[in-house]
C-alpha cells in the first residue's frame, strides 16, 4: 500500500476550489450589489437592452439603425453595438446616465 499522502493533498486542493468558488460567489455578489446600486443612485445600469430588427417589434426599435440597440432599463440610451452596451452595462458610472423621474406606469398594463 501507498501512503495517502496524496489523497490528503487532493482533499486540500479540492477544498482550495471550494473556497476559491465561495470568494468568486461572494465576489460576484458584491459586484451585483453595486450594479445595483448604481439605480438606486438614480443612474441607469441598462440592464436590459433590445436590438435593430426590422420590422420594429417595440416602438423603440423603430429609432435604431441596423446594429444598434436601444436600453430599455430606462434611459433609451442608443448603443452603437453589442460591444458598446456590454462595455456600459459592465461599468454604468463610466459614463453615467440618469434615469428620468419616474412615472407612473400607464393605467391598464
Ligand atoms: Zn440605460
Amino acid at each position: 500500500m501507498y501512503s495517502d499522502e496524496s489523497s490528503s493533498d487532493e482533499l486540500e486542493a479540492i477544498r482550495t476550489e471550494r473556497l476559491d468558488v465561495d470568494l468568486e460567489m461572494a465576489q460576484m455578489h458584491a459586484e451585483a450589489d453595486a450594479w445595483h446600486a448604481v439605480r438606486e443612485r438614480g443612474y441607469c445600469n441598462h440592464g436590459s437592452a433590445v436590438g435593430y430588427i426590422n420590422p420594429p417589434v417595440h416602438e423603440v426599435q423603430k429609432l435604431l439603425k441596423p446594429g444598434q440597440l436601444i436600453c430599455t432599463a430606462g434611459c433609451s440610451t442608443i448603443f452603437h453595438g453589442d460591444e458598446d452596451w456590454y462595455a456600459q452595462l459592465d461599468d454604468p458610472m463610466a459614463n453615467p446616465v440618469p434615469l428620468p423621474a419616474r412615472t407612473p406606469a400607464p393605467a391598464g398594463k
